[in-house]
């Protein structure tokens, strides 16, 4: 995982290293992006945004539609920013594995 100043606004970045595309993988975050936002601290968007990649890495997808509580929401208020998976997203994982 490396940290740098991007001009995309995405928090994070789960990069596949190829198939299984969950094997290997790279995450970078976005220090500009994470920096610039309002919502909670900024030590728990660092954490939100390593949980949701590592999230990736264990076969997890973007799920901004769900009504649960989850690392792999987009967080729209400071409530959404979420630093540890929930329990919706480590059953998520146990139905993948
Ligand atoms: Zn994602």
């Amino acid at each position: 995982m490396t940290a740098g100043n991007y001009s995309e606004t995405w928090w994070g970045e789960y990069q596949p290293g190829g198939w299984p595309w969950d094997r290997t993988f790279a995450i970078r975050a976005n220090a500009t992006s994470l920096s610039a936002s309002t919502l909670s601290t900024m030590d728990n968007r660092s954490k939100m945004t390593a949980a949701h990649e590592l999230g990736h890495a264990l076969s997890l997808a973007d799920n901004p539609s769900t009504t649960s509580a989850s690392i792999m929401k987009y967080p729209s208020t400071s409530a959404g920013v979420l630093t540890v998976p929930t329990t919706f997203d480590k059953t998520n994982v146990k139905n993948k594995y």
